[in-house]
């Protein structure tokens, strides 16, 4: 937790459709690339007191698409806290939800960990642990009560589906969003001491009967949506008392 009161929050998108929503809520200046040739692009603003940084992975040089997944979030994360120092970090997108946890389709939650991987199999006795992560980052519990969102386990891979592995890991943390970045930038935010807490949006149902990417694409906007709003109450929260 920062133990000082939060002036200051970065919040971090995987991907431009996930963003927009909220860049355009808040009015957030574009400030180009925060680090060329790097591709992550950078919007700030403010909401009241509360400063507020946005940066987005940006569009790969090479394939043309949003730079998911788990290395863009590490390089951004270490870029934002390098050049803009946030009091805290708020990974902000989309994720798979569980219907046997209660998620729906559009389901916001907020969490401050733990931060999982679930594809990162390394059976050495010292790096099992390592391999896993377990990040608790950030204590959300009186931000979530104000605002009525559920906390949970969130597990990030580089896969937009997952393997039996990958699935009983998934369950064993009784996780509730599975997402591709979340974990990555947790590591770099522990190496850092800073604090993270991440809202997801739920655009698809791992254990229901659609295909991943399909129900992806389809509830895409509604997610992020969604997303933008209870992003803005979280700051517009925060920003109220400089909260700690
Ligand atoms: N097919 C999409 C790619 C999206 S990949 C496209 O063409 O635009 C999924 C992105 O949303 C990642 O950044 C990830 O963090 C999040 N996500 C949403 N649902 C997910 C799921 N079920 N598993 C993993 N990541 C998911």
């Amino acid at each position: 937790m920062p133990d000082h009161p939060i002036k200051h929050a970065a919040l971090l998108f995987a991907m431009q459709d996930e963003a927009l929503p909220l860049i355009r809520r808040l009015e957030l200046a574009d400030k180009g690339p925060i680090s060329p040739p790097m591709p992550m692009r950078w919007y700030d603003g403010a909401v009241g007191a509360l400063r507020i940084d946005v940066v987005v992975m940006g569009a790969d040089r090479r394939f043309g698409i949003d730079c998911i997944g788990t290395q863009p979030a590490a390089v951004a994360t270490q870029l934002v806290i390098d050049k803009l120092d946030p009091d805290l970090l708020i990974n902000a997108g989309t994720c798979g939800g569980f219907i046997k946890r209660g998620g729906e389709i559009g389901k916001v939650y907020l969490t401050g960990g733990p931060f999982n991987f679930h594809d990162r199999r390394i059976p050495l006795a010292p790096f099992e642990k390592y391999a896993d992560g377990g990040w608790t980052l950030c204590d959300v519990d009186a931000w979530a009560q104000a605002l009525g969102l559920e906390q949970g386990a969130v597990s990030s891979g580089n896969s937009l589906d997952m393997n039996d592995d990958d699935a009983a890991r998934i369950e064993r943390a009784g996780t509730i969003a599975k997402d591709m970045e979340a974990a990555a930038i947790a590591w770099v935010a522990d190496q850092h001491e800073k604090p993270l807490c991440a809202v997801k949006a739920v655009t698809d149902l791992v254990d229901g009967p659609h295909p991943t990417h399909e129900e992806f694409e389809r509830h895409l906007h509604t997610a992020s949506d969604a997303l933008s709003e209870t992003l803005d109450k979280l700051l517009n929260y925060l920003a109220d008392e400089n909260r700690r």
